[in-house]
């Protein structure tokens, strides 16, 4: 486990470093709380601070307060305070400025390691529960919301010189797929265009029914075509794994990346462009550019 520890005292900090790293915890060590505060703020891969509460320059307890305001329900984190005997401040107090546990200080290795396991028994329950909540249960790919976030992200990283752009791929008649072959060959359907989508690499996800988009951050039009190309061929060529007979075809809209993009023009953009795909007699894939009505490319 990445774990930040914070004590004013470089003693301490050497002889809990070191039990630490006995244990296998990779650990960045501070002594001054609001860097350690920015630490960890900025490196997502800390999942657990251990700190003294005679901290400076943000007191313990207003680290802790502030620490929790960071964690949210994306950002688990577990805060442990070591607490000596000197400590004024009642227990509850501290616990209810975020803490979730104490250790005595100096920690003994074993009650330090046994808190560290019952810490990541959470936090490892706590990241199965943000899988789940990102994660659409048919396909595995992730699902609207979580797909919306990264592009968010995505769009905030991209720019002139780091192209990105989106596809929105969608199953053609695929209600007469359901009602010639059941709903769950169509489930079948779904499932197989995930996995198409899954090897290109790509973040994908399913937005609900029989449609998808693919996040390709770094890739302009042409780059995106070329992958969208397969995509398309993949899904005509079939066949679904245990229906040999049954072949299907999508049909893929293409957007890329403009300055002034929210991930809703983006988005729009790659919609109008799979509409255009499907009004062009479906298996096609179509682009739409910032300023320009949608075009075949294939
Ligand atoms: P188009 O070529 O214009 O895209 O036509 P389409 O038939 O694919 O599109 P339409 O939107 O009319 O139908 C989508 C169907 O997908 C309707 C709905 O019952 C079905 N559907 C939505 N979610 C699921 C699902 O999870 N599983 C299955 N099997 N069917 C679903
Ligand atoms: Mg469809
Ligand atoms: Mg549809």
């Amino acid at each position: 486990m990445h774990v930040a520890l914070i004590d004013p005292s470089r003693v301490v900090l050497k002889i809990v470093t070191g039990m630490l790293e006995a244990g296998g915890h990779t650990v960045v060590a501070f002594s001054d709380s609001a860097a350690a505060l920015a630490h960890v703020e900025a490196d997502p891969s800390i999942a657990c601070i251990l700190t003294s509460l005679e901290v400076e320059p943000l007191s313990g307890l207003e680290l802790c307060w502030l620490l929790r305001a960071l964690a949210d329900e994306r950002r688990p984190l577990t805060i442990l305070v070591m607490s000596s005997a000197r400590d004024e401040r009642p227990l509850g107090e501290v616990l209810d400025s975020g803490a979730d546990d104490f250790l005595s200080k100096p920690p003994s290795p074993k009650e330090l390691h046994g808190r560290l396991r019952a810490a990541e028994r959470v936090l490892g329950l706590q990241r199965a529960l943000i899988r789940q909540a990102d994660t659409d249960h048919l396909t595995q790919l992730l699902n609207r919301g979580a797909l919306m976030r990264h592009a968010d992200r995505a769009l905030a990283g991209a720019s002139a010189g780091n192209p990105l752009a989106m596809l929105q791929v969608d199953i053609d008649h695929f209600k007469s797929i359901n009602d010639r072959f059941g709903h769950d060959i169509g489930d079948q359907v779904i499932r197989r265009v995930a996995q198409i989508l899954r090897e290109t690499g790509a973040t994908a996800g399913r937005l609900g029914g029989e449609e998808f988009a693919v996040l390709m951050p770094g890739h302009g039009i042409a780059g995106a075509a070329v992958v969208a190309h397969r995509i398309r061929s993949q899904c005509a060529t079939g066949p679904v794994p245990g229906l040999p007979d049954l072949r299907f075809t999508a049909s893929i809209g293409l957007s890329e990346w403009a300055p002034g993009d929210s991930v809703d023009s983006l988005l729009k953009r790659a919609d109008v462009a799979l509409y255009a795909a499907k009004r062009g007699g479906r298996d096609r894939v179509a682009v739409t550019g910032a300023d320009s009505e949608p075009e075949m490319i294939g």
